[in-house]
């Protein structure tokens, strides 16, 4: 006798079972998707104990014929595609034929389904994948499934669920992704009864947004509106100001479909680079859509991971379309009234320059945009009038009042300098009268020689000079009257410090990064207006002005307008 046996059918559906439908949140996810297929108009999903007990999801899309809604709960069954060929073209969010009878095989399920135009419905209830009862009901054309009881016959999986409060808190997130994907659909997500999430469903993606994210999040949005021959991508992106401490605000779809990935989630942190604090994730919602053909959804049981045929391209397209849309606004927080840590929460609009905003955009009152849009670089620097606390350069602004940290502003723009070659004469080496040694460890000179060409690009020369050695020749002019010794093996203990960079360009910036910090005037220092004026200068140069390369603010804003309302003008 064999020690091989074909596993049953009760068996083998729930080992299916398994991989589609970890939790109470994937039902949620398919169930949704079956609607979103059907072509419903709106959707109501109904959930109890954190879906533990019960989830309803009712539609208003065609709906099945009674032989359809016996077939649909068959492993492999399924309307939306008919052979492999179809699989690379297909649009639908589901294909495979396997959710419905996944989720049957493990819970007691209900269908209540009329198809559009069919005089009456039909009333489906099975339990562990079997059909208990099936007969004519009536019904409103679209289809309700219900599902309870959960991994009943599936005790393992039972016992790792979290609490309901989790279990409702991944159904919420699910339930707003599809619905930002899909805003000309309504959704509504009520828990025991009580609503916790509405979305219009006009068709409006800011509106969805604003339903989710709430108004003030809303105000802090910038759109984004990029064709491209690969894709296009369209959404909404944060204010540097608006980030979590993780990436639960990044929602990413590729043609409807909501999907985690790395790719995208790279482009973004690498757009926002030098934009926001480290550790900290800025808002994004980005839509990207593209032939189906160039990318394959179906690498993952959940189809939640991706793969695009061309990652680097996909890359470089959401980065840099995400640094073109940062690069377009004047970031400079605002010290006005309104804006600041709190900002008024009714009356969201899109902003204006966006299709969103559609045919209303002008009977709606100027949305309250708490940072005026303006083109970063090309406008007059303001000038330098005055320091204060020998700290922070009050200067003068077509906008209004900036006032400007003297350390962060002049860090940024040596930084950028450093890095672009453009630091001219303040990084030119200036060769020491009298040479010296650096004696180091073996660990500390192997973190020098992997930063050599980093610093001689900044200006320093350094030659090997026996075992562990290295001859300083010349050091950057900026860095002249500092003591160059400590200054380096300062820096050697900042790249020890550190995860090594893995790239010589991530070297590169962590050098120029260091240097701009100790090149920098600091806070103390006593600036005359011209040197003031050149900090200002070499700022307003820059198209990242905004923030220091740590992300911290160089420079805020009162405006004056802001000045003309407070002194009742
Ligand atoms: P798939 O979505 O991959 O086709 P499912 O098991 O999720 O597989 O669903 C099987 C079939 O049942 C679908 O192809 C569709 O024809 C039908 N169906 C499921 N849900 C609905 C619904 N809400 N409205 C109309 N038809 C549905
Ligand atoms: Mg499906």
């Amino acid at each position: 006798m064999g020690r091989i046996a074909i596993l049953d059918e009760a068996t083998i559906g729930q080992i299916a079972a398994g991989e589609v439908i970890e939790r109470p949140v994937s039902v949620v996810k398919e169930l949704l998707e079956n609607s979103i297929d059907a072509g419903a108009r709106r959707i109501t999903i109904s959930v109890e104990e954190g879906g533990c007990r019960a989830i309803t999801v009712v539609d208003d899309g065609e709906g099945m014929e009674r032989d359809d809604a016996v077939l649909a709960l068959q492993r492999h069954a399924t309307s939306k595609i008919r052979d492999a060929r179809d699989l690379a073209a297909a649009r639908t969010l589901g294909f495979r034929g396997e959710a419905l009878a996944s989720i049957a095989a493990i819970s007691a399920l209900e269908i209540i389904t009329r198809a559009r135009g069919a005089v009456s419905g039909v009333r489906l209830a099975a339990r562990g994948g079997t059909i208990a009862d099936l007969q004519e009901a009536g019904a409103p054309e679209g289809t309700g499934i219900t599902v309870r009881h959960l991994f009943f016959n599936t005790p393992v999986r039972r016992r790792y669920l979290k609490s309901p409060a989790t279990e409702l808190g991944h159904i919420a997130d699910c339930v707003a992704q599809y619905a930002v994907a899909h805003p000309s659909i309504g959704f509504r997500l009520s828990h025991s009864g009580e609503t916790l999430l509405a979305t219009a469903g006009q068709g409006n993606l800011f509106d969805a947004i604003v339903a989710i994210l709430g108004a003030d999040s809303g105000r802090q949005l910038i759109p984004i509106d990029q064709p491209g021959e690969l894709c296009s991508l369209s959404g909404y992106i944060a204010r540097p100001t608006l980030t979590r401490g993780t990436r639960s605000g990044q929602w990413f779809f590729v043609n409807a479909r909501p999907i985690r990935s790395r790719v995208i989630a790279h482009a973004v942190e690498q757009a926002y680079h030098t934009l926001v604090p480290s550790g900290r994730h800025p808002i994004a919602v980005l839509l990207l859509t593209m032939d189906p053909a160039l990318v394959d959804v179906n690498v993952h049981p959940s189809k939640s991971e991706v793969r695009f045929l061309s990652e680097g391209e996909v890359h470089r397209f959401v980065s840099h379309a995400l640094r073109e849309a940062l690069g377009r606004l004047d970031l400079t927080p605002r010290l006005d009234a309104h804006s600041g840590g709190s900002l008024p929460s009714a009356g969201a609009s899109p902003p204006p320059d966006h299709p969103d905003s559609g045919h209303d955009a002008s009977e709606a009152p100027a949305p309250a945009l708490p940072f005026p849009e303006g083109n970063a670089c090309g406008r007059t620097p303001p000038q330098a009038r005055a320091q204060i606390h020998d700290t922070y350069i009050l200067a003068e602004g077509e906008d209004g009042l900036l006032i400007i940290d003297q350390h962060t502003a002049h860090e940024r723009a040596l930084f950028e300098q450093i890095l672009s070659g453009t630091a001219g004469d303040l990084m030119r080496p200036l060769p020491l009268a009298v040479p010296f040694v650096l004696n180091l460890d073996t660990r500390q000179a192997s973190a020098l020689r992997d930063s050599l060409d980093a610093l001689h690009a900044a200006g320093f020369s350094l030659h090997p000079f026996g075992r562990d050695a290295y001859l300083v020749r010349a050091v950057p002019a900026a860095l002249a009257d500092t003591d160059c010794e400590s200054l380096l093996r300062d820096a050697i203990e900042e790249i020890l410090s550190g995860s090594a960079p893995r790239s010589i360009e991530a070297r590169r910036e962590q050098i120029a990064s260091f240097l701009a910090c100790r090149g920098a005037v600091k806070s103390g220092d006593r600036l005359t207006l011209q040197e003031m004026q050149a900090i200002i200068r070499g700022l307003y140069a820059l198209p990242s002005r905004f923030t220091c390369q740590h992300g911290r603010p160089t420079a805020i804003l009162l405006s004056r307008e802001e000045l003309a309302r407070r002194f009742n003008r």
